[in-house]
């Protein structure tokens, strides 16, 4: 039966439904959208290769999630509200459990952001999805890269490091008692795209990025766009940042040193960093409770450029993070 699906019906059986928000969805030559008044439009893509950044075999409904999470992540950066997507998918056959697990687990991060799909293409090949997001934020209001100024706090959003951590596991370089591989795993498979956060941040944040590529390179990313450098005590990691990372540390599983790498270049961490100046940390904090995210801050900006880590003692750290880079 599943042989003798083909495109079209695939794409009405498991990809269609009436558009909302969007002028015109799937099912036309193009989609139409239309912005709100005063609003622009913020758009992003994101690409998901098989044996590249997902495992062969993974369950399809997490990777449906993952797919769009990792866009919407993205937005949320920018501080925009999502609301549509395309997808563009390259399948190697049509084999609808699949199918009907990967689109249940896009369409529940969906709708539960209100961001509909309007469109995409779908042909035969390896496994590919490649997904462009759109959202909108008020005119001149979408959170950058370029706003850090010296004396800026830094934060950083959730527990960075457990999507890696997770990824050690899976490969088989760690074990993992079960529990905790169970919760680091969902943080790699599941990631939840801070869109709350990111909005809220509009107005106070003076710069923001996501942390996919890992917590140094991207925040370097920030230093590099905005001019200035930053101090970070690496003691975030041992004390503030309690998450899978922090207890697989805790249990004796690995040193110091590798819970740093964790936390500071893991990757695959859907997280925000962003820098907001000393007085707006009580908006910060409602920002954080609004949006029922964990927020740490976890250091300063500083004119001189560059990262570094120094601890409450004042004494340096000198070790360097490798950034996640496709072709380093
Ligand atoms: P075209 O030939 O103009 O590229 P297609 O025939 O590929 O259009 O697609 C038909 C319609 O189905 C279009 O509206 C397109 O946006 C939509 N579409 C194709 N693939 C997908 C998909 N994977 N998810 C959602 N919509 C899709
Ligand atoms: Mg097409």
């Amino acid at each position: 039966m599943s042989d003798r699906m083909g495109e079209f019906d695939l794409i009405a059986r498991y990809f269609t439904r009436p558009a909302k928000r969007a002028v015109l969805g799937v099912g036309d030559d193009c989609a139409l959208l239309q912005p709100a008044p005063g609003m622009q439009m913020a758009i992003s893509s994101d690409m998901l290769v098989e044996g590249r950044h997902f495992f062969a075999g993974v369950t399809p409904f997490t990777l449906g999630h993952k797919a769009l999470a990792v866009n919407l992540s993205d937005l949320a950066a920018c501080g925009a509200t999502p609301t549509a997507f395309t997808l563009a998918l390259a399948l190697p056959r049509v084999d609808e459990a699949w199918l009907q697990g990967f689109s249940s687990g896009l369409w529940a991060l969906a709708d539960a952001h209100g961001c509909e799909l309007i469109g995409g293409d779908t042909t035969q090949g390896p496994l590919n999805i490649c997904i462009t997001v759109f959202g909108e934020v008020p005119r001149g209001q979408a959170l950058l890269r370029s706003g850090a100024q010296a004396d800026d706090d830094i934060y950083i959003s959730g527990t960075p490091g457990d999507a890696r951590l997770a990824l050690d596991a899976l490969r088989g370089t760690l074990a993992l008692p079960t529990e905790l591989l169970a919760q680091a795993r969902a943080r790699l498979e599941q990631p939840s795209p801070r869109v709350a956060l990111g909005q809220a941040l509009r107005g106070i944040a003076t710069a923001a990025i996501d942390i996919s590529d890992g917590l140094a390179g991207d925040l370097g990313h920030v230093l590099e766009a905005s001019g200035v450098g930053a101090r970070i005590d690496p003691e975030i990691a041992t004390n503030l940042i309690a998450g899978c990372a922090h207890a697989a540390a805790a249990a004796g599983l690995f040193p110091y040193e590798k819970l740093l790498e964790y936390v500071f270049a893991g990757g695959d961490d859907y997280e925000l960093a962003f820098t907001a100046p000393p007085a707006a940390r009580q908006a910060v904090d409602a920002a954080s409770r609004k949006s029922q995210t964990q927020v740490t801050r976890i250091g300063s900006i500083e004119k001189a450029p560059g990262l570094r880590l120094v601890d409450a003692q004042g004494r340096s750290v000198t070790q360097t993070f490798q950034s996640f880079d496709h072709f380093a």
